[in-house]
């Protein structure tokens, strides 16, 4: 013969220990007076306030991190009010001065008026996932830095060029502000990697992006690497002149560093060939067209015999 499971407790007992066995806190507060007629004496394990220290939903309020002390009992207020069941993620203070992350899963209890008299509720201890949930997002952000930088010269990479250039490219149309934007080029860099190899050509590139690194000065100007030896600028707000001047640094900061380059044909340095542009986008212009047309420019140093600014 089996035993028939019994689908109905009545001795309270068994409520009693059923729910102060469980790792999640019950607890009861009194709509009417908010105090609370009831907490789990787990409290005290979690939290180090013994369940007699929760008096009324002002305790449970002292007992909440500053940033969460606002919204956390607003929500739960403006929940209870209109009927609804609701879970809240607060940071509880813990006797010793620490902080637990506490989901609060809450049923809003009516009467037959549909009134409310009462809000239950279990609190369970979530800070593992939240633990777990923080390194998340920190790897996601740190994955979102690393695709926007290139990996060997440490400058924002050529996704973050096309993003800034876009951003940019509206800001001037809409003030109707200058944009500039400089293309450098590495002269006879093929040369440089078969004389000293392929990890000095690395090495350089990386000292290449520092020294250029220094030419701008405004937190809005953008160097990125545009390809393999190829740098760029986005100088918003700054018209030809002073786009001018910074290409001309860019040549002088390359002639202070003083990297050797035996196999040039242009000197015995490293130097670079620089097209720079200006414009005062109007509605009919076009962002490629004046990126390939600063290319252009770049192309036009070249031809007209390197280490030059066209
Ligand atoms: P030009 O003066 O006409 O620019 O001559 P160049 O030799 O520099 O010609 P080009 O710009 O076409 O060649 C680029 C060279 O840069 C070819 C390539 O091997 C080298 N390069 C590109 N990316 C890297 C890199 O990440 N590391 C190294 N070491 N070399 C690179
Ligand atoms: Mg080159
Ligand atoms: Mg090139």
């Amino acid at each position: 013969m089996r035993n028939q499971v019994q689908n109905q407790i009545t001795d309270p007992e068994v409520y009693k220990t059923l729910l102060e066995s469980t790792k999640a806190i019950p607890w009861k507060i009194d709509w009417a007076t908010m105090k609370f007629a009831y907490i789990g004496p787990q409290i005290e394990k979690l939290l180090g306030w013994t369940a007699d220290s929760w008096v009324s939903a002002e305790d449970w309020i002292a007992r909440m991190h500053p940033d969460d002390r606002e919204v956390v009992p607003n929500y739960c207020i403006t929940q209870s009010k209109a009927g609804h069941d609701h879970e809240a993620d607060y940071r509880a203070l813990t006797k010793i001065g620490g902080y637990i992350w506490i989901r609060d899963v809450v049923h809003v209890v009516r009467n037959e008026q549909g009134e409310v008299t009462a809000l239950v509720g279990f609190m369970f201890d979530i800070s593992e996932r939240k633990k777990t949930e923080e390194e998340v997002l920190r790897l996601q952000k740190e994955l979102e830095h690393l695709s926007y930088k290139d990996g060997l010269t440490d400058l924002p990479n050529r996704r973050m060029f096309d993003s800034v250039i876009e951003l940019e490219w509206l800001n001037a149309k809409r003030y109707r502000h200058p944009l500039s934007l400089i293309l450098m080029d590495i002269d006879f860099f093929k040369q440089y990697n078969d004389h000293y190899g392929h990890l000095q050509g690395d090495a350089c590139l990386k000292q290449v992006a520092q020294i250029l690194s220094q030419s701008v000065t405004r937190s809005r100007d953008l160097i990125a690497r545009f390809g393999g030896e190829e740098f760029v600028i986005v100088l918003p707000e700054t018209d030809a002149v002073a786009a001018r001047t910074i290409a001309e640094r860019c040549q002088h900061l390359m002639e202070q560093a003083n990297i050797a380059h035996r196999k040039s044909e242009v000197s015995d340095r490293l130097t670079i060939s620089i097209g720079v542009n200006t414009i005062i986008p109007s509605q009919k212009d076009d962002l490629l067209a004046f990126i390939d047309k600063t290319d252009r420019q770049l192309y036009l140093a070249k031809e007209k015999g390197r280490n030059l600014i066209v």
